[in-house]
C-alpha cells in the first residue's frame, strides 16, 4: 500500500526538469485559477501535460504541452473536468460554463493542436 507521503514524494519527482522550468516561469501560479502553495522549501506547482505522455496518447515533453497548474486543477484537467478551448477559455466540462480565461505569459505558448487533443480525446473517455 502507498501512503499519502509517498504518494506525494511521487509526485514531485515526476515533474521533469522542463516542467520546473515552465513552472519557475510562471512563480508557479496555477494558469487556471491562479493560486500559488508554498512549501518549506519554496513555491510548488504541477507541469501537466495536456496530451500525457507515452502510449496511447504519446503526448511530446515541450513547453507548448504544458501547463503549470496547482494540484487540484491539474487532477480536473488530466481527468477531462475541465477544458481549454482555442481562445483560451476554461471550460467545466460537467455544467459546460466558463472559468474564465486561461492566465498566460509572455515566452509560453499553448500549442493548439494539444488541446484539440485534449478536448476531443481526453475529455471525451475520462
Ligand atoms: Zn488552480
Amino acid at each position: 500500500m502507498t501512503t499519502s507521503a509517498e504518494a506525494v514524494v511521487e509526485r514531485i519527482i515526476r515533474d521533469s526538469p522542463l516542467a520546473e522550468q515552465i513552472n519557475r516561469a510562471h512563480d508557479f501560479h496555477c494558469q487556471i485559477c491562479g493560486d500559488r502553495l508554498t512549501l518549506h522549501r519554496g513555491f510548488y506547482a504541477e507541469g501537466a501535460h495536456i496530451r500525457p505522455l507515452g502510449k496511447p496518447h504519446n503526448g511530446p515533453d515541450e513547453p507548448g504541452n504544458l501547463l503549470c497548474l496547482c494540484p487540484n486543477h491539474h487532477v480536473l484537467f488530466d481527468r477531462g473536468m475541465i477544458t481549454i478551448q482555442a481562445d483560451l477559455t476554461v471550460m467545466d466540462t460537467a455544467s459546460g460554463n466558463s472559468l474564465g480565461h486561461l492566465r498566460v505569459i509572455q515566452n509560453h505558448e499553448t500549442n493548439q493542436d494539444h488541446l484539440d487533443y485534449h478536448r476531443e480525446i481526453i475529455a471525451k473517455q475520462s
